[in-house]
């Protein structure tokens, strides 16, 4: 039995939700996987009279393809869709049924409407929570464009594509054979990224905001909230809705919910910032802002959104080490998202750059998966929590490095080794290794406001208690300002401060 009883109890309940039949066709060989699949997808079949099964030939073996009876999808999972990606089976099988994929109805269209042979495959690993979402998206224009198809492949099951292909980071996809893009993406940023984005004159047309939100992770989502429930015109523009959540696995302090998840937090707050009708421009940019009458926020894609306040919520990303050899090996070998690529690095030699808590973290979970970890702490001692280090010091794969800066990530055309100098002796050394996670923090996303706005000399906002910067009807909120902790909680605070900052301008300034 390859699911256990509990997911397979609720698996039959969902699964009462398809509404017509479903066939997998299959193809198996005598592997190991092979068997599971083919465990796996009798098991479904038990579950549901609308699952059919047909054995077939398929490009990859082991392999199975979810199509409407007589019509195929271009749906297929290549390896298991177990892990993270069950999900994402699970929404194959109920979308190619015939019940409607939760995506805007514009973006529908836009999909169906979408001429010419359009063949995505998805290099993915199980345990990457930054899968899914592509897989999901993919599948959704798979299942909606006959032009379309989509493979997700599992990286463990496959490694030889993987190694041939040199993908060093999930999810890497591909387009009609040729590099797509990695990373998380959304359905909107797959279509921007084919060409399909709105055009500028269509959000220029836009009629003035009373507040208009730059960023939508916690803190813009809840100052969206805040401000249209005082039945103010608002508008969220973000590059990525849900920001650094969307990069988080487990969440244990977000109050009064003991566990959740980063990507199940942010479909919460979509759902409740899209039940106040608030106008949300995701996969947008913004690159300046100027106050005229009104404040004026220009896009990258050249559009001039207008509004009677603003509020600056871009949060922060990683910090990058800044050696030779990051940027060239990026995605290469060198990589930040130990939860996504760590499964790529199996039996492999790693090292982690930084030794504060996301570090130590990294470095524990890396340790169950590569052959050693090595971690490089600039200072003389590890900053993380003790309970961490302790665990840390226990491994017995694991080597710590104090008091060293890093000097290079070398390689020719993928990682081989870092150099670093040891602080204390002025010695350099090489470190023969294939990947290098770096953990160093956070920086904040405001390169392109601090010229506008006053920031500290980190490049935080400087807001005051009301969350207003040094410029009338601007507000800050989140990462992106010089609060002293930089939280989910306390973003979402902020980001209700700064609303109700706006609202008072507003109220004092028509
Ligand atoms: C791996 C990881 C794990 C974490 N775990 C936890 C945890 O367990 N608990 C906890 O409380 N906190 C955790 N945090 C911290 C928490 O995620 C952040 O404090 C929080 O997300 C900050 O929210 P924010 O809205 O200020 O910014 P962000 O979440 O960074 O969101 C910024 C938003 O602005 C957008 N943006 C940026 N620049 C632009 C631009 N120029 N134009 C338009 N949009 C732009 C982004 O796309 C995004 O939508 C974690 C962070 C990371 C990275």
């Amino acid at each position: 039995m390859i699911l256990d009883a509990e997911i397979k109890a609720q698996l039959a309940q969902y699964l009462q939700l398809m509404e017509g039949d479903v066939l997998l066709k299959v193809s198996a060989g005598s592997d190991d996987v092979s068997r599971d699949m083919l465990a796996l997808v009798d098991e479904l079949a038990s579950l549901s009279p609308n699952i059919k099964i047909e054995h077939a030939q398929l490009p990859r073996t082991p392999s199975f393809s979810v199509n409407r009876i007589g019509e195929d999808t271009g749906v297929t999972f290549a390896g298991i869709p177990l892990g993270h990606e069950f999900t994402s089976l699970v929404l194959a099988l109920l979308q190619v049924s015939g019940r409607a994929p939760k995506v805007d109805q514009k973006l529908m269209d836009q999909i169906k409407s979408m001429k010419g042979e359009y063949h995505f495959e998805s290099y993915i690993s199980l345990s990457c929570h930054n899968c899914p979402d592509v897989v999901q998206a993919l599948n959704v224009m798979s299942i909606l464009n006959p032009g379309i198809t989509h493979t997700m492949i599992d990286g463990a099951t496959f490694k030889e594509e993987v190694e041939s292909k040199e993908i060093m980071a999930v999810p890497t996809v591909f387009l009609n054979g040729e590099p797509f893009g990695s990373g998380r993406m959304t359905l909107e940023e797959i279509l921007a990224k084919m060409g399909n984005a709105p055009d500028a004159s269509e959000l220029s047309d836009k009629d003035p905001f009373d507040v208009l939100i730059v960023g939508g992770g916690p803190a813009g989502a809840s100052a969206a909230i805040y401000a249209a429930r005082k039945g103010l015109r608002t508008g969220i523009v973000a590059e990525r809705f849900g920001g650094q959540v969307m990069d988080t696995l487990g969440i244990e302090n977000f109050i009064s919910v003991k566990y959740t998840e980063g990507p199940k937090l942010v479909a919460s707050l979509e759902e409740h910032v899209k039940e106040y009708g608030i106008d949300v421009m995701n996969s947008q940019r913004a690159k300046r802002m100027e106050k005229k009458d009104l404040i004026e926020v220009q896009l990258e894609n050249g559009a001039v959104l207008k509004s009677k306040t603003v509020i600056l919520s871009t949060g922060a990303r990683w910090r990058n080490i800044g050696v030779p050899g990051e940027a060239e090996f990026k995605n290469k070998g060198v990589a930040y998202c130990p939860h996504c690529d760590g499964p790529l690095f199996e039996g492999k030699h790693v090292a982690v750059i930084g030794g504060g808590n996301s570090g130590v973290e990294a470095a524990i979970d890396l340790a169950g998966i590569a052959k050693h970890v090595t971690v490089l702490e600039f200072m003389p001692e590890l900053k993380a929590d003790a309970v961490l280090q302790e665990r840390l010091y226990s491994l017995p794969n694991v080597t710590v490095l104090k008091n060293v800066q890093t000097k290079e990530i070398t390689g020719t055309d993928k990682v081989d080794g870092i150099s670093y100098m040891d602080r204390g002796t002025g010695e350099e050394h090489h470190i023969e290794l294939q990947g290098v996670f770096v953990q160093i923090g956070l920086v904040p996303n405001t390169d392109w406001i601090c010229e506008t706005v006053e920031c500290t000399r980190f490049g935080e906002i400087i807001v005051d208690k009301h969350g207003a910067t040094n410029i009338p009807g601007v507000f800050a909120a989140g990462d992106c300002t010089d609060s002293a902790y930089k939280q989910i909680i306390i973003s979402m605070g902020s980001g209700a401060t700064a609303a109700l900052g706006a609202f008072d301008y507003l109220i004092r300034n028509g």
